[in-house]
């Protein structure tokens, strides 16, 4: 790849463990490692079936812990709204009943278009109790990718807000034949718009028992669309089967353990704000906080603080952000109870993972996964060393490689260490998705063999920790160089006037493509001539002059989708003068 070395930081040893972790022995836990223990640790039902919503609710208020905190939501005045195990129990039987009467059957699709709220758990949960596929949607999506993803997803039930509806939906509604029934969240009777169900009084009105459905362990549970970072965003297909590795991977890859207080930023209208916001907290019988409001960095330390956080999963834009708001604003605030961070999404530069430990005493620990692979595929844990900048180790089950493709469909692993690749999973995990929405052809060209290809370029060193490259889209081809925007960006994220980078290949006649830096600045840093060459010489001195940006272009802000990913493709667009493509999922579109 290229002639830098891999990571700037030195190894974080991990000799002193907060607390004994779920998992204190990586190597021996993977060589003991078998799927069918990580089913057998879980309830399913007496001649088989699973259900996730029986194994995040049922199985926990049989074994009679109700009464313990499920969620704690907090809104914008601090008021605290909790939802025991028995209380989202209730609330998602109650769901269940009314999806239930609506006359839907097995497999049929019910929407949320809801903010952070208790509904959305309980509509979640209570549409898989009910053998219903269930998909979230973000609230801040605009009338065209709404129309766009129900229409797709053949919407029978939407679940959403009076103003939501009103606003985005209803203009809509003529050209969604499939979606028979809305449902809305706390709407004033009186003022019930035609064509919608009043949620809340049907709830109220609803008996609190149902018999989850026995469904098969392959059914249909979950439909997510990707983030669209790189294009149209793709509906991916996930069956109950998946709860398997939500458990495992949360009790591995986030450490989730009894008596945690367990915080994930991520909106629910994600894959990871779904999956391991709310399913995998239940799935482990720990209690979660959930903010109701928007990234601030001093409500962020607030409720870590306050709410006594003990684990902690994030983005590495928010940790930017954080970084940007400078450390003295985590020092305002005592986190003691605090013991692991974790980051997904998006590469997380090696001075990310190190900010942790300055602001809490704790490193990040980054880890990679897809809508697609339905769970954490590759981590550092709790127990492992972390080396800044890599994505860490695959999970136990779970076999990667690195790959090549061949002109006749199969693959070729790349056994030599640092050698970037494709990045490959063995098929056949329990989350991994079972379709791509009508589109066979696209799901079938995503295997080769025996092998599930990611599309992303990474590398594998001698110790076996994986690096990501970028994604296969965004690699920069530059005179013979295989260039990783996300090493280009680390290196410009170490200076310290840098908050966040976009990095680029512009076509160029001589190299094909050279690098081009979009770069946002600290508060306090004028993006001006004597700063750009100031960072051109770092960049250079960090990468050799083969790898580093040939022009930096200071910007106010990056395009990110919503879930905070830069988005690469439209940097490319507008540097070219090309159409930008699906911004479905731009941020500060509506
Ligand atoms: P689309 O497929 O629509 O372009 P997307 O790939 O961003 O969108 P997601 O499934 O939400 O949609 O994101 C998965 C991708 O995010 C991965 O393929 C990878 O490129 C990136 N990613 C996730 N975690 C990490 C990580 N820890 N390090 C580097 N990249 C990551
Ligand atoms: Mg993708």
């Amino acid at each position: 790849m290229t002639e830098s070395p891999a990571s700037p930081v030195a190894v974080l040893r991990k000799d002193a463990l907060p607390r004994t972790p779920n998992m204190p022995d990586y190597g021996a836990a993977r060589r003991r490692f078998d799927w069918r223990d990580a089913r057998a640790a879980l309830e399913g039902f007496v001649g088989g079936g699973l259900n996730i919503a029986a194994e995040a609710l049922d199985r926990h208020v049989a074994a009679g812990h109700g009464g313990r905190l499920a969620v704690r939501f907090v809104d914008r005045q601090w008021r605290r709204h909790d939802l025991s195990y028995e209380a989202l129990w209730h609330g998602a039987n109650r769901c269940a009943r009314i999806l239930s009467s609506l006359g839907l059957g097995r497999g049929d699709r019910v929407f949320s278009l809801l903010g952070r709220c208790p509904e959305l758990h309980m509509v979640t949960l209570g549409a898989l109790k009910a053998g219903l596929t269930f998909c979230p949607l973000f609230t801040a999506f605009g009338p065209e990718p709404l129309h766009t993803r129900l229409s797709l997803g053949r919407a029978r039930v939407l679940v959403t807000t009076k103003a939501l509806y009103t606003r985005k939906v209803a203009p809509l509604r003529a050209g969604l034949p499939h979606l028979e029934h809305v449902l809305l969240v706390s709407a004033a009777p009186a003022g019930l718009p035609e064509g919608t169900l009043d949620f809340s009084a049907l709830w109220a009105a609803a008996d609190t028992s149902f018999e989850t459905v026995r469904t098969a362990a392959e059914e249909a549970a979950l439909l997510h669309f990707t983030s669209g970072t790189t294009g149209q965003p793709k509906g991916v297909l996930h069956v109950h089967e998946a709860v398997v590795a939500q458990h495992a991977s949360a009790r591995l890859a986030l450490d989730l353990q009894a008596g945690d207080r367990y915080w994930c930023t991520a909106d629910p209208g994600w894959v990871t704000g779904l999956i391991y916001g709310v399913l995998a907290p239940l799935l482990c019988g720990v209690s979660s906080v959930v903010d109701c409001e928007e990234f601030e960095p001093e409500r962020w330390y607030r409720l870590l603080d306050e709410e006594r956080v003990t684990v902690w999963y994030t983005a590495p834009t928010a940790v930017r952000m954080l970084m940007k708001a400078g450390t003295d604003l985590a020092h305002a605030r005592h986190y003691p109870e605090l013991r692991f961070l974790a980051s997904v999404g998006e590469p997380l530069n090696p001075e990310a993972v190190v900010w942790g430990m300055e602001a809490f005493g704790l490193p990040f620990h980054d880890n990679w996964w897809q809508t697609e692979t339905g769970t954490i595929m590759i981590a550092n844990y709790a127990a492992t060393d972390i080396k800044p900048g890599s994505m860490g180790l695959p999970l136990p089950g779970i076999d990667a490689a690195i790959v090549r493709r061949l002109p006749d469909g199969g693959v070729e692993l790349i056994a030599d260490a640092d050698t970037p690749g494709e990045l490959a999973l063995r098929a056949g995990w329990p989350s991994m998705f079972r379709a791509y929405l009508d589109q066979e052809a696209r799901y079938r060209a995503c295997f080769a063999g025996d092998w599930y290809l990611s599309g992303d370029l990474a590398r594998r060193d001698a110790d076996g920790y994986y690096w990501f490259v970028g994604r296969g889209d965004d690699v920069i081809k530059s005179a013979g160089h295989l260039i990783s925007p996300f090493e280009v960006e680390s290196a410009l994220l170490a200076h310290p006037a840098v908050a966040q980078a976009g990095v680029i290949g512009v076509p160029d006649p001589i190299a094909r493509e050279v690098v081009k830096a979009f770069v946002e600045l600290k508060p306090g840093h004028a993006g001006d001539e004597a700063l750009r060459r100031e960072l051109l010489a770092h960049a250079r001195r960090r990468l050799g002059a083969a790898v580093a940006p040939r022009e930096i272009a200071f910007v106010a802000s990056l395009p990110r989708t919503r879930s905070g990913k830069i988005m690469r493709r439209v940097l490319r667009a507008r540097e070219l003068g090309l159409p930008e493509g699906d911004l479905s999922t731009l941020e500060g579109k509506a």
